[in-house]
């Protein structure tokens, strides 16, 4: 039996430690936070336990619903997924879209001479990587871009559209700008996923099976004659660790400091991959404070960065999960729970705020869009600085050197948001991929 550690209780840490265990080996995970979950994190808001973090999964990927089975977690699907965009000052449906390039015709969404170019749409093969934003204009124009791309990938990677990798990204817009067939709706399963009380509730059943020390940050990973040793702790008290292998499933940046020694090209690899950072803003209104708010059958709305707004989305999360409707439920008095983002890669400066700010801000934004005029029985506050990896283009073959200098350290394996996909079924199935390398 040989000892493994994995660096990070993030979902791609916890994910892969489960793995090592049920393979026989003795696993050991050190987080460096106070708790378990990393983007996965759960809080109160008026009483009411709710995801400050990530809140849903794909559906249609099986690696996030089928790790929720098998820990034995209800799954629960979204009760309304009629999103709106919120575009040339007013709400609109969202088109059905592919990571924002329409489906179906965007009018109201689009000035008549956007909506005149988008149906100029000529296919032809893409060639190399390119950014989805620089794709999207060449193929359907810019106003697709700017009102319907940006505010999806805003969402998903908090990332700006011309940047970003339409290879790593969303790949099947290459097949799709080459003529390719749209991918057809299904209706046979929802897209989305969650769990009853929240995601956040995966890292945490996951960490109560696994041997997780928390507060412990790994400052340096060096090679033994026999494997590994990681300095834990502070500068001031380190403590060494020794192990046979090592998972890392940290973010980009800390896994690049770790990696300088042991497998330095990758360090410099890791060390060029950006993040964005953000914050999400939970608010609990009374029901009889906003009744035309608790009547809504949409569960949320998106904003493109050139309406000149704060937020960039909201999220009805009463609307949208049954449970958190019960939830706000639950003394007597109706509460609705709500949630804004805010933050996109390049724009870190409007984050430079306080917590009240941000509230205010998400307030003015909400109540322009939705006319909600309520004062918040309580608010919570999230920031999650540099949370969200950039896929910028190049992506897939940086990863791929990434890959190849890791490999060749017998014992070091890598897993997480920052190779082949943010969404937490693609970051499960990375850590099931880097178990298998220890194995
Ligand atoms: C606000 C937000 C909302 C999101 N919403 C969704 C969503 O709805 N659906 C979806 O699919 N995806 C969503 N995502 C993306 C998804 O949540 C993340 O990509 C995923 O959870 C990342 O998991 P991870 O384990 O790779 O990293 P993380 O969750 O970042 O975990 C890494 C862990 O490593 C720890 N760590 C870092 N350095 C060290 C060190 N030196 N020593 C020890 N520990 C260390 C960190 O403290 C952290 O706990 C969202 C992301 C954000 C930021």
């Amino acid at each position: 039996m040989s000892s493994v550690v994995v660096v990070g209780a993030g979902i791609a840490g916890l994910t892969a430690a489960r793995d090592l265990v049920a393979a026989g080996h003795r696993v050991l995970v050190l987080e460096a936070s106070s708790r378990v979950g990393g983007k996965l994190r759960r809080d109160e808001v008026a009483g009411v336990t709710v995801d400050v973090g990530a809140e849903a999964m794909l559906n249609r990927r099986p690696e996030g619903v089928a790790l929720a089975g098998e820990l034995g977690l209800p799954i629960e699907h979204p009760d309304v997924v009629s999103s709106r965009i919120w575009s040339r000052g007013e709400l609109h449906p969202l088109p059905r879209s592919l990571m924002g390039v329409p489906l179906e015709d965007p009018a109201g969404v689009l000035s008549p001479a956007g909506l005149a170019r988008f149906r100029e749409f000529a296919p032809a093969p893409v060639v190399g990587d390119v950014s989805v934003g620089d794709l999207v204009d060449a193929r359907w124009g810019p106003e697709v871009t700017d009102r319907l791309v940006e505010p999806l990938l805003g969402g998903v990677y908090a990332g700006q559209a011309r940047l970003i990798s339409a290879r790593a990204a969303v790949p099947q817009l290459l097949t799709f700008a080459a003529g390719g067939a749209a991918p057809a709706p299904t209706y046979d399963s929802p897209v989305f996923a969650g769990i009853p009380g929240g995601m956040g509730r995966l890292p945490e059943t996951l960490a109560a099976e696994l041997s997780v020390r928390t507060g412990a940050t790994v400052r340096e990973l060096r090679r033994t004659p026999s494997g590994f040793a990681l300095t834990v702790g502070p500068t001031t008290d380190p403590e060494l660790v020794e192990a046979d292998a090592v998972v890392l499933a940290t973010p980009a940046a800390p896994t690049a400091r770790l990696l300088g020694d042991v497998a330095p090209v990758a360090a410099a690899e890791l060390a060029a991959i950006e993040s964005a950072s953000m914050a999400v803003v939970t608010l609990a209104v009374r029901a009889a404070d906003a009744p035309d708010l608790a009547a809504t059958d949409s569960s949320g709305f998106l904003v493109p960065p050139v309406e000149g707004r704060r937020i960039k989305a909201a999220t009805f999360s009463f609307a949208k999960w049954g449970w958190v409707r019960a939830a706000g439920a639950a003394d007597g008095q109706r509460l609705l729970l709500l949630r804004s983002s805010l933050g996109r890669s390049g724009e870190e400066a409007a984050l430079q705020a306080t917590d009240d700010e941000l509230v205010a801000w998400s307030l003015a934004d909400l109540r322009d869009a939705t006319g909600l005029a309520a004062t918040p029985v309580d608010t919570h506050v999230q920031r999650w600085g540099g949370g969200l990896p950039q896929y910028a283009v190049g992506h897939l073959d940086r990863v791929a050197r990434i890959r190849v200098a890791v490999d060749a350290v017998p014992g070091l394996a890598v897993c997480g948001a920052a190779y082949e996909g943010v969404g937490i079924p693609a970051v499960i199935a990375s850590a099931h991929r880097a178990a298998a390398r220890i194995r």
